[in-house]
Formats: structure tokens, sequence, C-alpha cells
């Protein structure tokens, strides 16, 4: 990716949190970055390597959070899972079109996210509690991989789907499985983050059910056939 564009910043790392193996929270600290739910930033390994995260955390607190999955061999979330308290890492400004909080106050929305795609939504509902969407999807593979559950689960309609586990008092099959429980409708804006093959199939249903395609709002993290 090319940040040379962008105005860069070197941030500390305040902590790691790690989740499960292979999915950790980063926290940097944030010196005056001010940024959008939805926004990304660049996080450079060195002078060539850079790739976009999301933030988690909400505008107003103090630490810049990401939930980053961990890609076997990839450069950069190997690199940045290793890093200890007080590191450095080169940052670029805040950046990103995937704004789910944007939808007006006569329009509802309906987040779907699979992995760490929920990093966008979390930012969003902890930026502005007070508007939650109509219905959250989050599709994991594992049970242990959902993140932050408990904040989620106390949306109104919310819904966990593990595709890989046994999944107790869980929807236990793929997200897209959940479809026919969607609210449909003129004033509802679809917002779909995580793999592209969740993405595209949701984004099809969508269209089959009327659902204009300016009301249907993508962000690919992952491609399916890189992880095949
Ligand atoms: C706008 C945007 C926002 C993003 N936000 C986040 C985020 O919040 N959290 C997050 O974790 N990621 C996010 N990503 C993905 C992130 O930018 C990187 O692409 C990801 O971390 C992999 O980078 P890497 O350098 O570790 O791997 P790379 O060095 O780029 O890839 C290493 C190898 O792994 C393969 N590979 C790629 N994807 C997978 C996969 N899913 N499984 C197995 N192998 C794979 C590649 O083909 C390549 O051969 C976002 C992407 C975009 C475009």
């Amino acid at each position: 990716m090319i940040v040379e564009r962008f105005f860069m910043q070197t941030l500390k790392v305040r902590k790691i949190v790690h989740h499960t193996a292979e999915l950790f929270e980063l926290q940097l600290e944030r010196g005056d970055i001010r940024f959008k739910p939805g926004n990304c930033l660049a996080l450079c390994k060195d002078q060539v390597e850079s790739r976009p995260y999301s933030i988690s955390s909400g505008v107003t607190e103090e630490l810049l959070r990401f939930l980053i999955r961990i890609i076997p061999h990839g450069e950069v979330s190997s690199w940045l899972a290793k890093r200890q308290p007080g590191d450095e890492v080169r940052a670029s400004e805040p950046f990103g079109w995937f704004r789910p909080e944007q939808v007006k106050p006569e329009q509802d929305s309906v987040f779907i996210a699979t992995g760490t795609g929920i990093a966008p939504f979390l930012s969003t509902l902890r930026s502005s509690p007070e508007r939650p969407p109509l219905a959250c999807l989050y599709g994991v593979s594992l049970a242990k991989e959902a993140f932050a559950l408990e904040e989620l689960e106390s949306l109104a309609n919310f819904q966990l789907a593990v595709s890989r586990d046994a999944a107790e008092n869980h929807f236990h099959g793929r997200v897209t499985g959940l479809l026919t429980q969607l609210p449909l409708g003129p004033q509802i804006h679809y917002y779909l983050c995580g793999l592209d093959d969740m993405i595209d199939e949701v984004s099809e249903w969508l269209e089959l059910h009327n659902i204009d395609y300016t009301q249907i709002h993508r962000e690919v993290f992952f491609y399916a056939d890189e992880a095949r």
C-alpha cells in the first residue's frame, strides 16, 4: 500500500491483548489523532510494508484500539503481534469511506460482519451508543473468536453465527444463514464488512430483495481466495 501521500506519525504501543492465538487487540497511544467511526490507519512495519487497519475504539476514548487477525506468514499482522509496550509504530492519518454513523436521523442501519470486520461497527457503537443499528449479525468460525460479545449482546437485535463450532445459544452456521431474519426497507442502510465471499453473497441477496445498491455499503478486509 502506498502511504507516502499521507502525513505519517509515530505512535507508542500501550498494550497488546491476545484474545486467541490468532486474534489480538493492539492499543496505541492516540496523540492528537481525530477520527470518525469506520476510519482506518495504515500501520507500517518499515518504509515499504504497511497495511490498513480499522479503528475499533470510540471517538472519545483515550487510546486507539485495533482488532487484528494474525495471517500465517503475514508481513505486517505478524510483526504487529510481536510489539511490546513502549515500541513505536508508524501510522498514517485516519482515512476511509466506510462510515456506518453517517445514516441520516430518519434512516436506520443494519451491520453485518465476519471476523475482524466487526471493528468499524464496534467503533460506531462505542462512539454513538444512542443510535444502535436495527440489527447486527456477526459471523465467526469458532465461538472463542467472538470479540466484545457482551458489549454486542447488549444490542437489541444482535446475533452471532458460529460456522465451525458447536454453538450453544448461538446460530450454528454461516452468517448468511441468518439473512431471512433481516429487516428490509427503503430507509435502511446495510453495512457489510469482512470477508469478500460474505459481502458478495449478502449484497446479491439484498438486491434480490429490492434493496437499492446505493443502500449497500461494503468494506472488504480479506479475500477468501487468498485464504484457500
Ligand atoms: C480497508 C481495510 C481495513 C482493514 N482492517 C483490518 C482490521 O481491522 N483487522 C485486520 O485483522 N485486518 C484488516 N485488514 C486486512 C489488513 O490490511 C491486512 O491485509 C492483513 O492484516 C494481512 O496483512 P499481512 O501483511 O499480515 O499479510 P500479507 O503479507 O499481506 O499476506 C501474507 C499471505 O497471506 C495470504 N492471505 C491473505 N489473507 C489471508 C487469510 N485471510 N488467511 C490466510 N492467508 C491469507 C496472502 O495471499 C499472502 O500470500 C483491512 C484491510 C482493508 C483493505
